[in-house]
């Protein structure tokens, strides 16, 4: 009945097609076959499909004459048909076109595997357009499709734009370093691998490279073409080659997806395999294009789908607001379960409503930490909370360290990143045991790790902390001791409590745990709404060796946010005490040339923040102070491995304060300004302000490695604290003393 449907209405697609399309080889034999492979794959190939590789395309791929050779290089990747039955080219795919239609734009038939070209021309399309809402609906259009066409394919779909081979906690890494991809690349062209170093270098991207030595290869028959599942099983096979010996392993199998490729798949795949796609697609997109896909075109329909846009007749502001609500669901399911291998299943079978009910906070699954809201002083922290119960504790200086139980005992510690921090705190782990109440079966932690000195009894710099081996620790060689600070508890015995009330959460963390001293602590608190209170323990935090305060809401507005941007937690560094600024997180994106003393190194660098809602690094100041010999000498080692001829499309910078050389965002820095000031030259903040904002006199502190680019201060707060900075400066002395707490 369902399979009756889907013909008719792809015949009939086919029909209207053909008569625009140019029309190639015998459409009617096409037709034939691929009506026969849907005939095939209706009656259950189950086996086939699960395999992924083995496709219905495959089938087609045994017909068609190559040498065994070829069969064996192309097997599980490719489908030799370029253009599908009565469908437009594929290379001229386009999910950007207005009007998209998910059934008769696709390039491919319901029950085909998704060819991987459309998953590059979508690349393709984001890459040409610095749009995000824009880029978001182009993805979301490719998604739609495949949720209509292909259901089955949304996961190595969404993979493949996220470039990750799996959740993310599990910290696949693809990164084949460049020397092996250039011999890839020069294996399978046939050109001098010279040639390829030289071209690569000076276009900066491998990718394109690879995408223009293809188109100038002649080619000897009619190479097989790609499908994503194929693509994304392939990455993932080099991605778990290790150790020497896998080099040549990994060359062949490169080889074999670059003899397939076509227009621009080989840009994309290199791009993968290198690391990064590079077109300015953060996690946040392709979480707001799943979401809107599956608002407009639900999944779980017979084919063809009853339901193309569900959004046709609304406003546009009732369907931006009710794709948002949705997305919300998605982005909090998310957050406490990031894994789309467990929610993109439920997505499908259940809708996006459900998944809340289906995807839950999980021990041993890291969830995203909840992040604060830098503040400039007590004043406004009274400003914000105004009569809402908050409590003010202690910002200790470590590493954010979240402590899973498992029911069976285990314990696994994760980074702020949710990195697998397990084998660096063996001690952390053994002591759990002695510290946990009985009642506890299974719980979620918040804390904060940090350097603790046994013999004086005191906390230590962050920076010995970083001394401290990062995997594989052995107990008894542990040499920098740390102290567990405790604040916060996310889950406990089978219940998430990231939806209770932080006053709540902090009296079931202190039922369950014991203190013990200089190993784990709870994290020191007043609950206080008295100024001259707040002040004293900012100052008595300094001098217990912390950064300052978290000041956090208790009752109100007080969950464990961690998919929304809320002001609930915010944070008060001691920097306002010494009357100095503030201290941002900020992205190195270019280099100046060293002079003098400086020479042969770079004497300074360009500074960007990130702005979320563009997905753009935004220039925002030059720095060359605050930094020792061995600093720049050490910047200068890494950096000069990530130059770029020309900067990304998603960097902000105007013309006239270009750096000597681009580079590549990988690292971020904590900078220390003076203050903030409206610039004409700086882009940071800009359309929230009246100009873009830049920071006066920059100090370098430290290197953030636990950061992430994207993680870099943000346009938003960098805006909100100069707006800030304006009222206290226009409030007068009174207001100056009180803010700059
Ligand atoms: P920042 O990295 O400057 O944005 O500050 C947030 C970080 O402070 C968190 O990620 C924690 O690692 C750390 N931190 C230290 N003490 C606390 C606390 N009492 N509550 C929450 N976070 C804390």
């Amino acid at each position: 009945m369902k399979m009756e449907k889907a013909e008719k209405k792809s015949e009939g697609d086919q029909k209207e097609k053909s008569e625009g399309d140019k029309k190639e080889k015998s459409e009617g034999d096409k037709k034939e076959k691929s009506e026969g492979d849907k005939k095939e794959k209706s009656e259950g190939d189950k086996k086939e499909k699960s395999e992924g590789d083995q496709s219905v395309e495959q089938k087609e791929g045994a017909k068609v004459p190559s040498t065994s050779e070829d069969i064996k290089d192309q097997k599980g990747v490719s489908s030799p048909v370029n253009v599908s039955p009565g469908k437009a080219d594929r290379s001229q795919f386009d999910p950007s076109r207005p009007n998209y239609h998910p059934v008769d734009h696709a390039c491919w038939v319901q029950g085909q595997r998704v060819p991987y070209l459309a998953v590059a021309r979508t690349f393709e399309k984001i890459e040409e357009d610095s749009g995000r809402l824009r880029n978001i609906e182009t993805l979301s259009n490719l998604f739609r499709s495949v949720i209509a066409l292909s259901p089955e394919d949304l996961l190595c779909c969404v993979y493949l734009c996220l470039n990750q081979l799996g959740p993310a906690y599990l910290g696949l890494e693809l990164g084949v370093g460049e020397t092996v991809l250039m011999k890839a690349v020069a294996q399978a062209t046939g050109r001098q691998l010279d040639k390829i170093k030289a071209e690569a270098a000076e276009k900066g991207d491998l990718g394109l490279v690879a995408e223009s030595s293809r188109s100038n290869q002649r080619i000897m028959f009619q190479p097989a073409s790609l499908t994503a599942v194929g693509v994304f099983n392939k990455l993932k096979d080099i991605g778990n080659m290790s150790g020497n010996s896998a080099m040549n392993k990994k060359i062949d199998i490169i080889k074999g997806l670059f003899v397939a490729c076509r227009f621009s798949e080989a840009r994309y795949i290199v791009r993968s395999l290198a690391g990064k796609l590079r077109i300015g697609l953060a996690e946040q997109s392709v979480l707001a294009a799943l979401s809107q896909a599956v608002c407009l075109t639900p999944p779980g329909q017979e084919f063809p789908p009853a339901v193309i846009d569900a959004g046709k007749g609304m406003s546009a502001e009732k369907q931006k607001s009710w794709i948002e609500e949705k997305s919300l669901i998605l982005k909090q399911t998310y957050c406490e379960m990031p894994s789309y291998d467990v929610i993109l299943p439920v997505l499908l079978k259940e809708g996006i409503d459900e998944l809340p009910r289906h995807c839950k906070l999980t021990p041993g699954i890291p969830l995203r930490p909840m992040l604060a809201h830098p503040t400039k002083g007590v004043g406004e922290v009274m400003k914000r909370f105004d009569e809402a119960a908050f409590t003010c504790e202690y910002k200790y200086d470590g590493e954010r360290a979240q402590i899973h139980i498992l029911e069976n005992g285990e314990v696994r510690i994760f980074s702020r990143n949710q990195e697998d921090n397990t084998t660096k705190y063996p001690d952390i782990i053994s002591r759990i045991p002695t510290v946990k109440r009985e009642s506890v079966v299974s719980c979620v932690l918040d804390a904060e790790a940090v350097a603790w000195d046994r013999e004086k009894k005191q906390i230590q710099p962050f920076q010995v902390l970083t001394t401290r081996k990062r995997k594989d620790v052995d107990a008894a060689d542990v040499k920098v001791q740390v102290c567990v600070y405790a604040f916060d508890l996310l889950y406990l015995n089978g219940e998430s409590l990231v939806k209770q009330t932080l006053s709540r959460r902090r009296a079931l963390l202190k039922e369950s745990f014991q203190e013990k001293e200089g190993e784990f602590v709870f994290a020191r608190a007043i609950d206080s709404n008295d100024t001259d209170a707040i002040a004293e323990f900012l100052e008595q935090s300094v001098r217990d060796s912390c950064e300052g305060l978290m000041v956090k809401t208790l009752e109100k507005d007080a969950t464990y946010e961690i998919a929304k941007r809320s002001h609930n937690w915010l944070k008060l560094k001691k920097d306002y005490l010494d009357g100095v600024g503030d201290t941002m997180d900020l992205c190195v994106i270019g280099a100046y040339l060293g002079k003098g003393k400086r020479t042969g190194m770079y004497g300074g660098f360009l500074l960007a923040c990130y702005d979320e809602d563009n997905e753009e690094f935004q220039s925002v100041c030059k720095i060359g102070t605050g930094f020792k010999d061995e600093d720049l000498e050490q910047h200068y080692k890494f950096l000069k491995e990530h130059i770029l001829p020309k900067p990304r499309p998603y960097y902000r910078v105007d013309p006239s304060a270009g750096p000597d050389v681009w580079l590549d965002a990988v690292q971020v820095w904590e900078v220390k300004c003076a203050d903030l000031s409206l610039s004409p030259i700086y882009k940071a903040g800009m359309g929230l302000v009246k100009k873009g904002i830049s920071l006066r006199f920059p100090r370098f502190l430290r290197i953030r490695d636990d950061k992430k680019p994207e993680e870099a201060t943000s346009g938003g707060q960098i805006a909100d604290l100069y707006q800030k900075q304006q009222v206290v400066q226009n409030q007068g002395d009174k207001a100056d003393l009180e803010d700059y707490y």
